[in-house]
């Protein structure tokens, strides 16, 4: 069964670890997420992009295929279905397709009219026990074809969106969705301790982790951040796997075209690189 994300990251933030969002484009996905989790006795996030919800032909097919994975593989850890970067329509339209948990993501917005629909969001979502991530300060790099400049938060405007009752908070500290360039500052741990300073014990959520040096990834987590978000990573993985498959001539080796078999070395790698993510977050056996 699903549950919503906000027992696991708050134990997350007393424990000092931080739980995964890994994003989901289709079965396989999901599968070899779910699969890895379970091995490792640990609670799961799993994102999905309104591209990605769109992709797999909506969300209700989403949801059924992620309960009927939870139901027919026996994963007992807890597992949160969450919209990545949510529209306020996109939101309360996966709230009604059974998602235990939202993002809506205001940050293009006013600060005030981020706050207005945030509060609209959370009242909806809450009293059905879903979670609530909104965001100040908009993540730099490409999600879904928007590009983001990248700023830091300013820390009263994370207290004002807290304030209202949100279970986690996305803050911009210098951290970008996709590729990190190589001319990147890294993480603004000043910005980080104002914001956590700021909004109490709230769990932060740290977008864009594809790339992020495995020392910066740990003083963000001692810092308050409870949620790491990393999506291009497992695409990086799956890409580089199925190509060498392809280039190795295996799809013309006796059946090897059966698409079960192309996709077998790119679920591997999902599921080596969820592992090792799993591990360097700190959540392994605390489901
Ligand atoms: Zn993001």
């Amino acid at each position: 069964m699903l549950v919503s994300a906000k027992e696991m990251l708050n134990k997350a933030r007393e424990g000092k670890y931080a739980v995964g969002q890994f994003n989901i484009n289709n079965l396989e996905w999901t599968k070899a997420i779910l699969l890895t989790v379970q091995e490792n006795n640990s609670p799961v996030i799993l994102g999905v992009s309104e591209g990605a919800g769109k992709y797999m032909g909506g969300y209700h097919v989403v949801v059924g295929m992620v309960n009927g994975l939870l139901k027919d593989l026996n994963i007992t850890v807890p597992v949160a279905l969450h919209i990545d970067h949510g529209s306020y329509e996109g939101a309360l339209k996966v709230i009604e397709a059974g998602f235990s948990s939202v993002m809506f993501d205001g940050s293009h917005y006013s600060i005030d009219e981020n706050i207005e629909k945030t509060k609209e969001i959370i009242r909806i979502a809450i009293e059905k026990g879903v979670s609530v991530e909104a965001e100040v300060g908009s993540i730099g790099g490409e999600e879904d074809g928007v590009i983001g400049a990248g700023e830091i938060a300013d820390p009263n405007e994370c207290k004002q969106i807290t304030d209202l009752g949100v279970t986690m908070l996305a803050a911009g500290i210098g951290n970008i969705h996709g590729r990190y360039p190589a001319n990147w500052k890294g993480l603004d741990f000043e910005a980080l301790a104002k914001i956590k300073a700021a909004t109490s014990d709230v769990p932060l959520v740290l977008h864009g982790g594809t790339g992020i040096p495995t020392d910066m990834i740990k003083e963000a987590i001692s810092l308050g951040v409870a949620k790491i978000n990393v999506n291009t990573e497992l695409q990086l993985a799956f890409a580089d796997a199925t190509r060498k498959y392809i280039e190795s001539g295996k799809d013309l080796e006796g059946k090897g075209f059966d698409p079960r078999k192309i996709i077998a070395p790119g679920f591997e790698a999902i599921k080596a690189s969820v592992k090792e993510k799993i591990h360097l977050f700190g959540s392994v056996n605390k489901a």
